[in-house]
């Protein structure tokens, strides 16, 4: 009899005991589905911007595309750029014997011509930032640093006749007006900076 209490007590203790655990256990799993609920809505905040950033890009991708008047490159271009294709997927899908070799040929082609349109564009721009205000500030600047800085330097008294931008500016407006990234130079000596600075190579032309 009183054994049999005794157990009916431990199994009441051993349910409670069990009964406790699952609360804790169920009140850390509410936290921590608390947590993970928030981790996942900051996720999904980031995934509907990385999808909207993506999508901004495809769109600019497309515009660009329907630029490209050879529908070969156009194709290759698509392939590419817009569904990740391999050059051997991209041969393939064309078909008419070309080789992966042959469409990464015809892709880096393409590419090369338009690094160099875009360059002239660049020119273009640039152009137009040296306008009346430029060559009036030049004078005024030439007419207080009248002397070449680099014929200077090596010991040489040498008129100036052209402002240099000591850090190319490649259009940034900044740093084409800062004084400060501005030195008197003559022609020889800027020449010499332009070409060294052209033909580096990571240079951009200015
Ligand atoms: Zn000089």
């Amino acid at each position: 009899m009183q054994r049999q209490d005794l157990s009916g007590i431990l199994a009441d203790f051993e349910l409670f005991l069990g009964l406790t655990n699952l609360n804790f256990y169920s009140a850390t799993l509410v936290e921590e589905q608390k947590d993970l609920k928030a981790i996942m809505e900051v996720v999904g905040k980031q995934r509907e911007a990385l999808a909207d950033n993506f999508m901004y890009e495809l769109k600019r991708l497309y515009r660009y595309l329907e630029t490209v008047p050879d529908s070969d490159v156009k194709l290759i271009l698509t392939l590419r750029h817009a569904h990740f294709l391999t050059w051997r997927q991209i041969a393939d899908c064309i078909g008419g014997g070309l080789t992966a070799e042959d469409v990464r040929k015809m892709h880096d082609r393409y590419c090369a011509k338009h690094k160099k349109l875009v360059a002239r564009e660049q020119n273009k721009s640039n152009s137009k930032i040296y306008t009346y205000r430029w060559r009036k500030a030049g004078k005024a600047y030439l007419k207080e640093n009248p002397l070449c800085v680099h014929c200077q330097r090596d010991g040489r008294l040498t008129p100036a006749t052209e402002v240099d931008h000591i850090i190319p500016h490649n259009g940034d407006l900044k740093l084409f007006w800062d004084r400060s990234n501005w030195q008197a130079l003559c022609k020889k000596c800027h020449s010499v900076k332009t070409a060294a600075e052209d033909g580096g190579f990571g240079n951009a032309i200015k």
